[in-house]
């Protein structure tokens, strides 16, 4: 082995030893297991088990529709499945600008862009509105894109506590750069289900002369009467500076999108390196997340729907002593304590043909490991009460509750 090669080597020794002490524990983690997930279904099969299951993205419960389907067929039988490089060369097709107009109109915005991921979008908008000189206020909790995004621009970073407006407002009076201020914080927190106070962050960016930048990915068609992210959810009180979100949650496709002013849109597909650099969303993808828009316009219920479900699962969960954290949203966390117990309860509830993913220390802090739980449209209400039972009994045999 070259000397190279063998410092490359001694950089990979602690994650082996940590996935080892995990699988020498019988803890390996489930996130890397195999689940075929049935389309059209809640269930999944795990090791020849057919599951309920109680973590996937779909909140809309539209993975699998038959409509949306057919919509991908149809564009692969017109397109194919390549999308011939990058926007600016071959890979521009009426459905991009189909589904720009959709994700505008959502979004209640004169104009879109959509690029080949949310983590992407979440990049190169950053990347592109700000720079050395510039300086990004993020919630202590952001996604690893916002924080990734606002790392590669250059610009300064300061974190604040998390949902903490006041925090927030001392961070920015106490900077003392002259360059652009932008706070950038999630609509809904993916790990923990809570929601920003947009009207309090609103407040504080205007007197402190800060924009304000959302990531809707969570929020889209899960918050507001019409599932139209957090500007809805504040019954369109307050407005936000720059919105993006992914097309890989509740819309059952890939891709992300920024909406905006015309102005910031034209900026965007000059200067989002991720946009200008990288290949465009595959025609398939784009035609399964423009029809799955169309759908979440024209049927409210999925909506509302998740919404009371997931209320019903989180109450009783409470009443019986679960800690569902802050969650207000279709995210729900099951917080049970160490890594270590929240492999054990995962694994207790998978026994019990119920999946719930397990979120372990450091994607949460240490000591508040959890199952990551997402009600959807597609879950009904017997499979709310299969699932509330399930992880009750567990909680019971994994000791994190009294019977
Ligand atoms: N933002 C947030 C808040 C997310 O949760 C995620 C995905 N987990 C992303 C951005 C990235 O989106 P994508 O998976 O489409 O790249």
């Amino acid at each position: 082995m070259t000397a190279a090669l063998d410092k490359l080597a001694q950089r990979f020794v602690p994650t082996i030893e940590r996935v080892a002490a995990l699988e020498h524990n019988g803890k390996r983690r489930q996130s890397f297991v195999e689940y075929h997930v049935e389309p059209k279904t809640v269930h999944t099969m795990l090791n020849g088990k057919r599951c309920l299951m109680m973590s996937g993205y779909s909140y809309l419960g539209l993975n699998g529709d038959a409509r949306v389907s057919a919509a991908a067929q149809r564009a692969i039988d017109c397109y194919g499945t390549g999308s011939h490089g990058v926007r600016a060369l071959a890979g521009s097709i009426a459905l991009h600008r189909e589904l720009e107009a959709a994700v505008a109109h959502m979004a209640n915005r004169e104009a879109a862009i959509v690029f080949g991921s949310g983590y992407a979008a979440n990049v190169g908008t950053t990347g592109a509105l700000v720079g050395p000189g510039d300086t990004v206020f993020l919630d202590k909790i952001d996604h690893a894109s916002i924080v990734d995004g606002c790392q590669l621009s250059g610009a300064e970073l300061v974190r604040f506590r998390h949902n903490d407006p006041a925090h927030l407002e001392a961070r920015l009076q106490k900077s003392t750069s002259d360059g652009l201020r932008l706070v950038i914080v999630d609509s809904v927190y993916s790990m923990d289900g809570d929601v920003a106070p947009l009207p309090e962050l609103r407040a504080v960016c205007d007197r402190n002369n800060a924009l304000l930048m959302v990531d809707e990915a969570h929020a889209l068609g899960v918050i507001g009467q019409e599932g139209r992210g957090i500007e809805d959810h504040f019954g369109w009180s307050t407005g936000v500076d720059i919105k993006l979100g992914t097309l890989s949650k509740a819309i059952p496709s890939v891709g992300g999108w920024v909406a905006g002013s015309e102005e910031l849109i034209a900026h965007l597909r000059y200067r989002a390196r991720p946009f200008v650099f990288s290949a465009a969303l595959p025609p398939a993808q784009a035609a399964a997340a423009l029809e799955s828009i169309r759908i979440l316009e024209t049927e409210p219920w999925r909506v509302t729907q998740t919404q009371d479900s997931a209320r019903r699962f989180r109450s009783i969960l409470t009443s019986r002593g679960m800690n569902t954290g802050d969650s207000e949203t279709a995210i729900v966390p099951l917080i049970v304590g160490s890594d270590e117990q929240a492999y054990a309860y995962s694994q207790a509830c998978a026994d019990r043909g119920v999946i719930g993913l397990p979120v372990v220390s450091p994607a949460v802090p240490n000591g508040a490991s959890r199952l990551r739980i997402a009600i959807t449209a597609a879950h009904r209400e017997s499979d709310i009460d299969t699932a509330l039972e399930v992880f009750l009994d567990a909680a019971v045999a994994c000791d994190l509750l009294r019977v």
